[in-house]
């Protein structure tokens, strides 16, 4: 099967290296077809594009979109947009607007808590200001000691319920698969194993978003766990959903799997790739 990563995250997000250090460890891992899927944003993409193209690896132009859904936050990842449409630079720019405030809001409460300074510490470790998130507080909590990884911060901080969690409305799904489709792109619903939902809402998720034209899941990502690669290679067989496969690689030591490094999907599945490389 071909080596496929289409979900991971460059400096001008959450990850810490650049889109084309990004394009240079995929490579280096034998990734053969990749997707650089930076959240909420697409500047990365000129940059992911020509190393990718240097490097002579298959390039799919991404991004992976926050929404809210039912009150949860959930990931919709694009694939083959055209980065330059009108609408989907607009609705991205308009999901990202409330960062900064939330930030502060998350640094007034971690001050409460007794970690000072946090949005400035944040900020330190930000590539894009347009784009502040908590991973860039995990990773000042990490800095002061206060913690020794990032799923410690988010277990002890920046959850529901914990110190340091901002409610936030962003985009709906309504919204991002049709800014998605909108631009030529297939929309593909990240993670879907990470979410809390009931049986009755996942389901209700999944039926919704094929209803607004989604047409993927993930089924073999860095987050999920081997028994979730089963359920939801299960699930996209009876939804009829094409599979896809990523990392969400963030950063080396922080993140779980390395780009490309993950098994093959299940062969029973249609890879969200099956008419890409004809
Ligand atoms: P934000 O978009 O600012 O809400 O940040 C979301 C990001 O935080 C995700 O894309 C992950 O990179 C990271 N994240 C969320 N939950 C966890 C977790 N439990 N462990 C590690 N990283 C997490
Ligand atoms: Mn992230
Ligand atoms: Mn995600
Ligand atoms: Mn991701």
């Amino acid at each position: 099967m071909l080596n496929a990563d289409l979900h991971c995250h460059s400096s001008i997000s959450d990850g810490v290296l650049a889109p084309g250090e990004v394009a240079a460890r995929a490579k280096a891992n034998g990734v053969e077809v990749w997707a650089l899927t930076d959240h909420d944003e697409v500047g990365g993409i000129p940059e992911a594009r020509a190393a990718a193209a240097d490097l002579g690896l298959i390039y799919v132009p991404g991004v992976e979109i926050s929404i809210t859904w039912a009150g949860e936050t959930i990931h919709i990842v694009g694939l083959q947009i055209d980065e330059t449409n009108e609408t989907l630079v607009q609705g991205l720019a308009m999901t990202r607007s409330g960062r900064e405030r939330r930030a502060r809001e998350i640094a007034e409460q971690l001050a409460a808590a007794g970690i000072p300074d946090a949005f400035e510490g944040a900020l330190r470790y930000v590539g894009n200001p347009d784009l502040i998130s908590r991973t860039h507080f995990a990773r000042y909590i990490i800095e002061l000691g206060v913690c020794r990884d990032v799923s410690e911060v988010f277990q002890r901080f920046l959850t529901e319920g914990k110190p340091g969690f901002v409610p936030h409305r962003w985009a709906t799904l309504k919204e991002a698969v049709t800014w998605i489709r909108g631009a030529g792109g297939v929309a593909v619903l990240a993670h879907p194993g990470r979410y809390k939902l009931s049986e009755v809402g996942l389901d209700a998720l999944l039926q919704e978003f094929k209803q607004y034209g989604g047409v993927g899941i993930e089924v073999v990502t860095g987050s999920h766990t081997p028994d979730e690669y089963e359920t939801f290679a299960k699930i996209a067989s009876q939804y009829g959903f094409l599979a896809s496969r990523g990392s969400d690689f963030h950063a080396p030591e922080e993140s779980r799997v390395d780009l490309g490094a993950l098994p093959a999907l299940p062969p029973s599945l249609v890879p969200v790739w099956h008419d890409w490389l004809i």
